[in-house]
């Protein structure tokens, strides 16, 4: 399989995070996509950093005022605090929440406005790191467009968490929604199925109007689980794309059989909407052994989710998203590459 991956992820690396009112090491780490790419190289894959495809088709989802502060955030941070006064992380310390809000001019007032919390820290290198990780997806949805049957995109930072002027969990810009929107403006539709532990509640924002992207998501309760404030199964889809989200919220300490259940649901949705071409937001944070511990499902079920998903037949542009448990993503990824293969003989 084709694997795009460009080491300027490692650009990108915060420290800490604040996470339950402590700070801890962060779980997202450069580790994580090193890991994967060390699995893919093994499994026979083969791995080439992307094209520049550079801002138009980033633009194509996510305004230009939202872009600007990303590329712009860490260097008027440093201006505006000195070297004494900031830290190292642009980080909000005051967000609009559910009020109106308005779009100050002051960096401490953009900060709040475009980060949805503190788990998308922005540092002096982020930026590259995260237009490259776009870069990786565009590389394999653009294959794709040229004929491709599959290919899959290491991206990092991951980017379903991502609205189209919000960062958050992690994500910048919103991979798979950039990576569906160049697909379904050239072949008129497409379906995106998100696997991660938690919902892909940027994906969903982005295309929640749209009759030409279905949008499915399997993931723990959000009643539970981040990120709380979207996920449920009443949220179906509005004007044109009534019907076009498909929610699949699980309970918290799902395992194999239950996740398996609601990919059945899931691939058959995909099937009655009739597009071409799949995109798979991919994350691993499902696994037992993922420190967030949202569910416990094992790699017999990314085996299956890979099988399952191959032998739909559609062509397949594979974006990576979350997964924690460091020292287990390989043998995840190797798992549902294996099973992945198995559905496309
Ligand atoms: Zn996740």
């Amino acid at each position: 399989m084709f694997v795009a991956y460009s080491d300027k992820h490692l650009l990108h690396a915060p420290k800490q995070i604040i996470f339950r009112g402590r700070i801890f090491d962060n779980v997202e780490a450069p580790a994580r996509a090193t890991e994967l790419a060390a699995a893919a190289r093994a499994a026979g894959c083969q791995l080439a950093a992307p094209r520049e495809f550079g801002l138009e088709p980033v633009l194509s989802v996510h305004t230009s005022a939202y872009v600007e502060f990303l590329q712009t955030a860490y260097a008027r941070w440093r201006a505006m605090f000195g070297d004494a006064g900031a830290g190292p992380s642009v980080v909000p310390h005051a967000s609009p929440t559910r009020f109106p809000a308005r779009l100050p001019q002051a960096i401490q007032g953009q900060v709040g406005y475009f980060l949805a919390g503190t788990s998308a820290p922005i540092e002096e290198n982020t930026w590259p790191a995260i237009q490259a990780s776009a870069d990786c997806a565009l590389e394999v949805s653009s294959r794709l467009l040229e004929g491709m049957r599959e290919g899959y995109a290491i991206c990092r930072p991951a980017g379903h968490h991502a609205y189209a002027d919000v960062a958050g969990g992690y994500c910048y810009l919103n991979n798979a929604a950039i990576a569906a929107e160049q697909i379904a403006r050239r072949q008129g539709k497409v379906a995106v199925l998100d696997i991660d532990v938690h919902h892909g509640n940027g994906t969903q924002n982005i295309f929640y109007r749209r009759g030409d992207v279905l949008f499915v998501s399997i993931h723990g309760d959000p009643n539970e689980v981040y990120p709380f404030y979207s996920g449920y199964a009443d949220e179906q889809g509005e004007d044109d794309g009534k019907d076009c989200n498909l929610n699949l919220p699980l309970p918290k300490g799902s395992k194999d059989a239950g996740f398996l259940e609601a990919l059945n649901v899931a691939l058959a949705a995909i099937t009655r909407f009739g597009a071409p071409s799949l995109v798979l937001s991919l994350g691993f944070d499902a696994h037992e052994d993922d420190p967030q511990s949202e569910m416990a499902v094992t790699n017999q079920c990314f085996y299956e989710v890979g099988l399952r998903i191959a032998t739909l037949g559609l062509a397949t542009a594979i974006i990576q998203e979350g997964g924690y448990y460091i020292p287990g993503l390989a043998s995840n990824l190797t798992a549902f590459l294996d099973g992945f293969k198995a559905g496309r003989t």
